[in-house]
């Protein structure tokens, strides 16, 4: 985003608009925060902006500030489709194809809104008029930030909105450590606590929130956990009536992926987890070093993300889906053991 854009946004913004934040589906940490850190920021402005999310996000999510002035699209929200329908401007944060906002994507699709795109996702789509890319940042709450700043705005950044910035930071790097948390990410960090956000208590709210169902699921999960040494693979399987035993809510299987990855040695990790409702089985995958996840997903499991994190999903059984992946790994054997 150059200085041109940001003095045209300046100028769209100088006027009362109608104002639509929106997300990815099933919204993440950095999703959740980075839609209610710019609404709050709007707010400071003075606009009124709404933000909706394709569908329902998880329970850990629910105290982060303005959180529950958030719209779900998907339980037939009329409120949701006329706030699109009416918008003048719609920011899209965290995600870099319209595909990627479920069902909201025909509604998003037909709007004669401008589109401003704040996302870290590889291989941007062109639908918005403005463009704010950027992948090598470790977060969309990360951009945020440097949104603000870009807008000459620091000052604004209430603790609310450092709080809200924050979360989306601390999830999206695995709390600090992925290798896209950079020594600006860092001073971004500082700048936020000197700001307000209370990071001892973030941390224990969304990561100390477990459910005694949750860690009996990842019980499950670990112990449904199998090692490939000669592909330096882990991957975990998760069945429909494994979540259902054990009141399986939205959330709960949030990093078990990373179990796998936390393997010595592993540099593949995936989960595979069963969803009768929508007649998918739902993976993420993780990987180590030069081993493209974004690639493998999106060659083989429609789906995509980041060089190290993506998603993806299977149209076939659990293990058919399983029996596909072990049959689609040979040909990574070099690349995994590099
Ligand atoms: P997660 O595994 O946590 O759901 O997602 C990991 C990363 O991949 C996130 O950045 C997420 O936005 C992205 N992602 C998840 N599922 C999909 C998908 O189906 N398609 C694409 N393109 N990206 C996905
Ligand atoms: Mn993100």
């Amino acid at each position: 985003m150059n200085d041109k854009d940001i003095h045209e946004i300046k100028e769209l913004l100088s006027s009362s608009k109608n104002i639509v934040i929106t997300t990815h589906k099933n919204p993440d940490g950095d999703a959740i925060g980075s839609t209610l850190a710019l609404h709050q920021y709007l707010s400071a402005l003075g606009h009124n902006s709404k933000v909706i999310t394709p569908n329902e996000y998880p329970e850990f999510l629910k105290w982060i500030p303005e959180e529950d002035s958030i719209l779900k699209f998907d339980n037939g929200n009329k409120t949701a489709i006329s706030e699109i329908e009416k918008a003048d401007i719609i920011f899209t944060l965290d995600f870099n194809h319209l595909s990627r906002s479920g069902e909201m994507e025909s509604t998003l699709a037909k709007s004669e809104a401008t589109f401003i795109m704040i996302d870290h996702h590889q291989q941007p789509d062109t639908y918005a008029k403005y463009v704010y890319s950027d992948t090598a940042m470790c977060s969309t709450c990360q951009m945020i930030y440097h949104f603000i700043e870009k807008m000459n705005d620091i000052d604004k950044i209430t603790p609310e909105i450092a709080t809200c910035i924050y979360v989306g930071i601390m999830t999206d790097t695995g709390s600090f450590r992925f290798r896209s948390t950079t020594s600006t990410t860092h001073r971004v960090v500082a700048d936020l606590i000197d700001k307000g956000a209370d990071n001892t208590s973030i941390h224990e709210r969304i990561y100390d929130s477990n459910t005694l169902s949750r860690l009996r699921l990842q019980g499950i999960a670990l112990n449904n956990l199998k090692v490939l040494p000669e592909y330096k693979t882990a991957y975990i399987t998760m069945s429909q009536k494994e979540l259902d035993q054990n009141s399986f809510k939205k959330g709960d299987t949030e990093g078990f992926v990373n179990l796998g990855l936390s393997i010595e040695g592993i540099k593949f990790a995936l989960i595979f987890i069963e969803n009768k409702g929508e007649g998918i089985i739902k993976i993420s995958l993780r990987s180590k070093g030069g081993f493209s996840v974004n690639e493998f997903s999106r060659n083989h499991f429609e789906g995509g993300g980041h060089h190290n994190a993506a998603g993806g999903k299977s149209n076939l059984s659990l293990s058919d889906t399983i029996d596909k992946f072990i049959s689609i790994l040979p040909p990574y054997k070099n690349a995994l053991n590099q």
